[in-house]
Order: structure tokens, then sequence, then C-alpha cells
């Protein structure tokens, strides 16, 4: 107690004499400054404490008007925060408990205390009314946030009894504190392992006997009163008291459904694809390693079906991406229904899938199950308000003959599939080791197309187009040649497609459009007479953003003439993305470029577009011009093609035209122009130019 305060103290006491006691000890007490108000009844002190400041009561307990106990009470309902030192004219024991559990701070026993026993008493009083407080302000704000944070809490004490529950710990065990309270732990807080259904030991002996955290099983329930589940996680940690022994212990743990759910879902999606729900690449690796494992014990084989979908891009481009994903989901759908539950389907991602069947009895079985495949995929697909017709290419390879381990499994199965592409597609093709060799060679014929260009590999021969009527050369078709430094010559159908995958197709057109549009031009500028300049154009090239710069570009560097430019195009280039298609072919037009379509024919037999885009000429593919005089002798789509493009008013060129009885024909049918090597082969520059000179290569057309 500072020296400099002065102590406020209220006397409650109606015997004058004993007050006047007080009075002079109190006087006494030089160091202390006290300033004493002085009561002889609970009533005038309760009026007294309602408008002043007290530090410390002094309570006689025969107050007129309270007595003992009820003196007590009253005084500390009226100023439960003020200390209160208690005067009784008895020593009595039971007094003494009683008068603190009622909420005075100690008692003095008047006639045997002097000023500073008085004085030490009121001091310990204040003292230990201000713990008290502090003691309740922390447990109060203790018990707040133990109720508003969203775990469960529970204590126990060494003995494994409960001595508190949260409010949340209330509701997950359905127990409150109350009735919880001194219950064994087990009792309220049952739980098991959710697999196995055994009761796990109590987490909180285990915690106070090895006195440090304990986490619970992963796989835990809590079952609540009424018997309900809950999933629930955390941990059990004992209480210390100050020698660092556990003097309980607790648990604080909470409902672990939606975490449990999350983390399900989580696994789920590492596993599976997230458009058609099947397998991804991952669980199928995972599948193919245990079928391996198994597959001595089952029937010894096993087979991995490599699925890739025929002509799927070209449906996601016309129809766009929301119609082929539907279209795979519907896929996956079908291709479920031809497995058997040990079997597994899984997307590859992008439009392939792979199919693995874990139990093979019998070789027959595997192309019993890919002709189920086939069947089921090529079934019209009703994706909106499309009926969508779609085939599949697939790829077998036999686990242990083809393949030991699932990669090799899988690769294989791969190679397998791209020579059911090149077989036809709508097939499925068994893998055999020398389909890797093709393979090998694709992949070398990759690498070294990289480097062609750079290292001036490619080069152009032209092919003469003749004009029917008179035999004059109308024009040239610009055709690619690769010298390979080891291979030698390749031709363009090897390495086009493969420069069509990888995009290389796009570098190798420039140099090509360049090319062809340089050389017209200097033999125009030499003065030779060359009408059309024509060059081919891939689909990935003619739809590439910069196609059309380009193009205008080269014509304006090299100074050809547009109008000698003839463009050839596939049928299937112009089916894709009509609006854009339409706008290119639109501004070549303008420019006077003209425009051919290729291998007219083999492509899609819609010919709408033969009056929505402005074409010049069409070219029948060698294909049907071969049909002339051979046994078949079809000529029916030739006839079709010539009069077809009469009727468009479009010029008609017949391609690999190879013998005097197929040129005999077209020009009875009257078809404008042909190729082929009846009259020359595809050619070098300085041969072609020797042709333009004198023509003389050229065969004099037989009279009719
Ligand atoms: P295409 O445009 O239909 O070219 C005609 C093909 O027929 C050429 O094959 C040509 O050599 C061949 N041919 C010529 N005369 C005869 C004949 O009398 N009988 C037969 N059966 N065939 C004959 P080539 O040069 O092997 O080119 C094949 C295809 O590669 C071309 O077909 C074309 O689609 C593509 N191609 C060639 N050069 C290029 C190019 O620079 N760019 C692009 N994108 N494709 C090209
Ligand atoms: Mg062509
Ligand atoms: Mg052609």
């Amino acid at each position: 107690m500072s020296t400099t305060l002065i102590l406020r103290i209220l006397l409650v006491e109606d015997d004058r004499l004993d007050a006047g006691l007080l009075f002079r000890m109190l006087n006494e007490q030089i160091s202390h400054h006290t300033e004493v108000t002085h009561v002889e009844r609970m009533s005038e002190a309760e009026k007294y404490l309602a408008g002043h400041a007290v530090d410390i009561i002094l309570l006689d307990l025969g107050l007129p008007d309270a007595r003992g106990v009820q003196a007590i009470q009253q005084a500390h309902r009226t100023a439960p925060h003020i200390p209160l030192v208690v005067l009784t004219g008895m020593d009595n024991e039971s007094l003494a408990t009683q008068v603190l559990q009622e909420g005075a701070q100690d008692h003095l026993i008047k006639g045997q205390f002097n000023a500073r026993g008085l004085m030490r008493a009121m001091g310990y009083a204040i003292e230990r009314k201000a713990l008290e407080e502090a003691l309740f302000a922390e447990k109060e704000r203790a018990q707040v946030t133990l109720n508003s944070i969203g775990d469960a809490v529970a204590c126990t004490d060494t003995l494994g009894n409960i001595t508190f529950l949260n409010l949340v710990a209330e509701q997950m065990t359905g127990w409150s504190c109350q009735e919880a309270a001194s219950r064994p732990m087990p009792e309220v807080f049952h739980i098991l392992d959710a697999t196995s259904r055994e009761t796990i030991p109590n987490p909180m002996e285990m915690a106070i006997g090895r006195n440090r955290t304990m986490h619970l099983p992963s796989n835990c329930v809590l079952i609540r009163r009424d018997g309900f589940e809950i999933p629930i996680e955390d941990c059990v940690a004992p209480i210390r008291n100050r020698e660092g022994q556990p003097a309980g212990a607790v648990i604080v743990f909470r409902d672990a459904t939606a975490a449990r759910a999350t983390a399900r879902e989580i696994h789920h999606l590492a596993q599976h694809d997230f458009l058609t729900g099947l397998p991804n690449r991952a669980l199928l690796n995972d599948r193919i390693g245990q079928a391996i494992i198994f597959a001595p014990r089952r029937t010894g084989k096993i087979a991995v079906l490599f699925l890739d979908l025929d002509g799927f891009k070209h449906i996601n481009d016309t129809l766009g991406h929301q119609v082929g994903d539907k279209l795979l989901q519907s896929i996956a759908q079908r291709l479920l229904t031809c497995i058997r539950a040990s079997d597994t389907v899984s997307r590859h991602g992008g439009d392939e899938f792979i199919v693995l069947l874990s139990e093979v009895a019998h070789s027959d079985d595997i192309a019993v199950a890919a002709r189920r495949i086939l069947q089921a995929v090529s079934e019209v697909h009703a994706i909106d308000h499309y009926e969508v017709h779609l085939t599949v290419s697939i790829g077998v390879c036999v686990y242990p003959d083809d393949g030991q381990d699932t990669q090799s499994l899988i690769k294989n199965a791969d190679t397998a599939m791209y020579q059911a592409k090149e077989n036809g597609r709508h097939s499925y093709q068994f893998f055999k080791p020398s389909m890797n060799t093709w393979a090998e060679e694709r992949q070398s014929i990759e690498e070294s197309l990289r480097v062609a260009l750079e290292r001036r590999e490619f080069a152009l021969h032209y092919q003469p187009m003749i004009n029917l009527t008179t035999g004059k050369i109308t024009g040239a078709e610009a055709l690619l040649r690769w010298t390979h430094p080891t291979r030698g010559l390749i031709a363009p159908m090897k390495f086009i497609p493969v420069a069509e995958d990888n995009g290389l197709i796009l570098p190798i057109g420039v140099w090509v459009l360049r090319e062809a549009c340089r050389q017209a031009r200097a033999w125009m500028d030499s003065g030779l007479s060359l009408p059309t300049m024509a060059v081919n154009v891939s689909g990935l090239e003619f739809r590439n953003e910069s196609f059309l710069e380009g193009v205008f570009a080269i014509l304006e560097d090299t100074g050809l003439d547009p109008r000698s430019l003839e463009l050839e195009l596939n049928e299937s280039v112009l089916l894709k993305h009509t609006r854009s298609t339409e706008s290119v072919l639109r501004s070549l037009n303008a420019r006077g470029v003209h425009l051919a379509i290729d291998d007219f024919g083999t492509g899609y037999s819609s010919l709408s577009y033969l009056n929505k885009f402005p074409i010049d000429t069409l070219k029948i593919d060698h294909s049907f011009i071969h049909q002339i005089g051979a046994v078949s002798d079809n000529t029916t789509i030739v006839k079709a093609v010539i009069g077809l493009a009469r009727s468009f008013n479009l010029r008609v060129v017949a391609e690999g035209v190879e013998t005097q009885e197929e040129l005999a024909f077209l020009r009875g049918h009257l078809c404008d122009e042909a190729q082929g090597q009846y009259f020359s082969q595809p050619v070098p520059p300085c041969q072609f130019a020797t042709l333009l000179q004198t023509e003389a290569a050229v065969r004099e057309l037989p009279h009719e």
C-alpha cells in the first residue's frame, strides 16, 4: 500500500465502544492515511455505498438490521467488488470458512487484534480481492474464448474424469458440461476407428501417461450420445501443474466431415479426368502396374488398347468445343458399356482413350472387345441437336508378348494405333515389332525435318498443266522435294503429314510459296510464257492467322502478278470455319489470286461451297482418272465432275493422266486441262524452263 494514498474505510459497527476502539487503532497508524466513515446499520451502509467510493469495508456481524452470514451476503451483494473484512465476537472455525465462502476476504475476532494486525488484515484483504477479481476476469475470458471458437474443447482431471466441455464439445458429444462433469472420459467422448469399428484407446490417458501431446488416429469417429457418428480429427494435450506433472488433459477436436469429403474429392480429382470422370493417366498407370503383378496368378495376359478418335479435331472445329466435350463424354459412356468390371477405361488426354483388359483368357477375347468398341463408338451420338458420326482407331498391345512394363505397353499400343490409322481408320491393329521401325522412322523424319529448311534440303519440281485443246502449257504445279542427307529423296506424302502434325508446315509453306513465285517471275522476266503457277497449301497453313498477309507480302516482294498465282486447297479445308474461310478466299479473289480445289471428289460430298466460295478450278483426283479403261471402267465420277465444273463455269484439270486412253476419254468429254506422266513428270526448274522454251517434251496431242 502506498503511503501517499488515502485508504477509504467504511466501518459498519453498531457498538460505539468497539467503533471507538477501531478509530483509535486506525489513528495510531501514522504510516497510513486513512479516512474512516462510520455507520451503525446495514441500511445506512447501503445508502453510503450507493453514493461513495470505498476501498474496504469493516463489517460487524451483529448489526440491528443484519446479522451473521446474512450481513455478509447483504454487504457482498451491495458492493461485490469491494474487499470485506468481517469482525466477530467469537473465534469459530466453521464461521471462519463460511465467511470466506460468502465472499469476505478475512475475519478478525474482536479483542484479539491490535492496530498492526488490523492494518495487515486489511492489506491482505485488498490484495486478495484484487487477485480474485483478476482471476475471475481471466476465467471469464477463457470461458468466452472457449465457447466462441469453432473447435470442441474438453478437459479432464488426472483420473480421466470430465471437468469441462465448451459449447461445441457439448453439441458434438450430446452431453452438457454439467451432466458430463466428473464422468469418465470414454463415457462422454466415445470414439471408434471408422474402418475396424474398434474402440480407440482413451487418448486422454495416453496424453497424461506419456505427458505429451498426442494426435487422434486419422480415421476416427465420435459416437454422439444419440448414436450419431461424426468423423473427427485433432489432438490431446496434457495439462501440467507447476512441477510439470500432468494435472489433467485437454482435447481439442473438430468435425472432420467436410475436411474428409474434400480430401476424398482431391484424391479423386488427382486420379480422374475432370471432363469424363474416367481414370486419368496416373490411375491407369497404377492399374496397369497392378494388372502386371496379378497377371501370372490369373490368366497370364493383359491387353492395353490405345484409342484415338478419327477426325475428332474436325468435329471440334466445326461444331464447337462444347459439342466436342459432350461427344467425349458420350464416348466415355459407350466405352464403359464395352468392358467388364475388372477392366479400366481411362482418358489419356485430348481424343485419346486407353482401355486396359486386365484378365484376358484367350487372345480372341481382345479382338472381340476391340470390335465391340469400334461398333459402340461408331453408332450415332445425339449431341444437342446434332447427330454426330464418328469412328475410332485402336492399337492393341498384349502383356507379356509385346511389352513388359506399363510404359512400353502404352507406347507400343500407341504405335499400333498409328498403323490402324494408316490402314484406313475405323479399325484395330495388334502391335508387331516391325511397327517400331516405322514409328522410329517417323520420329527420325520429324527430327531431320526440323533442320531441313536451314540446311537447304528442299527443292521445288514443276509439273506442266496442258490445255487439252491447244496442247500448250497453261501452268506449272510446284511440288515439294526433300533430299535427306542419308536417306535420299523422301516423298511428300511421307513428310508433309509429319510437318502438318508438328506445325513445321508453316515455315516450309512460306518457303514453297516464295520460291514458286520467285521462279515464276524469273521465267516471265526471261521471256517465257507461264500463265499460272499453282502452289499447294495445306489446311494448317490456310487457317494460320498470318496466311493472307504472308501471301500478299510474297507477291509484293517477288513482283509476281497475283493473277498468275493459283492456290490449291483440299476440300476438307473449305469445310472448316466457313466464316473465316469465306473471308480469306474473298480477299484472295479480290486481289486476283486463283483458287483450285485439289483432289476433288475424295473428300466430303457437300458441294454447297462451290456456290459459296470464289473458286476457279477443280482438279479431278488421279484415282478417278485411273478408273478410265480399268477393268471396272467406272467413269461416272469423272464425267460428273466435268459436267459439274461446266455448270458452275469452272476450269477443270485432270490429275495423274498416264495413258493415251485416259487422255482420249478426257478430251472426248471436254475436260479443259490435264497433268500427269503422259505429258511430263514433275521436273527440276531448268528442265521445266526447257519445256517452256520448246514444249518439246510435251507430246503432240493425237488428232481426234
Ligand atoms: P497433289 O497436289 O495432288 O499433287 C499431285 C501428285 O501427283 C504429285 O505427287 C505428283 O508427283 C503426282 N503425279 C504426277 N503425275 C502423276 C501421274 O501420272 N500419276 C500419278 N499417280 N501421280 C502423278 P507428289 O509430288 O508426291 O505430291 C503428293 C502430294 O503432296 C501432293 O498431291 C500435295 O497434296 C502434296 N504436296 C506436294 N508439294 C506440296 C507443297 O509444297 N505444299 C503442300 N502443302 N503440299 C504439297
Ligand atoms: Mg496439288
Ligand atoms: Mg491432287
